[in-house]
């Protein structure tokens, strides 16, 4: 049996066939699906974070509303489910995960990492986030600083708004976005100043 043979791909076709059929949905609209997301890079959410940043209002509305800040940039959300924004503070630090399977924020950050969809990550995150961090980004959060832990769902996704890091006060967008990684957004690593 060929990949294209495969159960998945004959049953993909049937329900996008019955979909068409019921004028739910045309071939149209899921190829400009598919190259929307395939299009989706961690460049939009930095983008999403460095405006924040920078722009109080826009950062409350990234808070409040993600959809809508995204949009608010530029960014295609339509299809896709809401976007939740969780700020990390003085005080907390926020990780997301998706413990069921592979639920990642594609539109604002593009295809999850290998080790995001790993049983090691998905599990890890949730027995001892403090020490998954450490070991493996290198990451530390001090004790003192309450470590939360979001689960990402097929209904609501998740994207951390990383703090500002020192020695950036005079810098515009563009240089603020291009140090915020994929990673800074779903909490395993912070923005650095390189
Ligand atoms: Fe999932």
């Amino acid at each position: 049996m060929t990949i294209l043979e495969s159960d998945s791909a004959g049953l993909l076709a049937a329900v996008q066939a019955v979909l068409e059929r019921k004028g739910l949905v045309s071939t149209f609209e899921v190829h400009q699906q598919i190259a929307i997301t395939d299009a989706a890079n961690p460049g939009q959410g930095a983008r999403m974070v460095a405006r924040a940043w920078l722009d109080p209002d826009y950062r409350s509305l990234l808070l409040e509303d993600g959809t809508a800040a995204a949009e608010a940039l530029g960014i295609r959300m339509r299809g896709m489910p809401p976007l939740g924004v969780l700020e990390n503070t003085a005080g907390v630090h926020h990780l997301v995960v998706c413990t069921l399977c592979s639920c990642y924020p594609r539109a604002v950050l593009g295809y999850p990492p290998f080790w995001y969809k790993s049983a090691g990550y998905r599990a890890r995150a949730i027995r001892d986030p403090r020490e998954l961090l450490a070991s493996e980004w290198k990451t530390v959060i001090p004790d003192t600083v309450k470590l939360r832990v979001v689960d990402s769902t097929a209904d609501y996704r998740w994207m951390v708004l990383p703090r500002r890091p020192a020695g950036t006060e005079d810098w515009d967008e563009a240089r603020l976005s291009a140090i915020v990684r994929a990673g800074d957004m779903i909490g395993v690593t912070v923005p650095e100043v390189g």
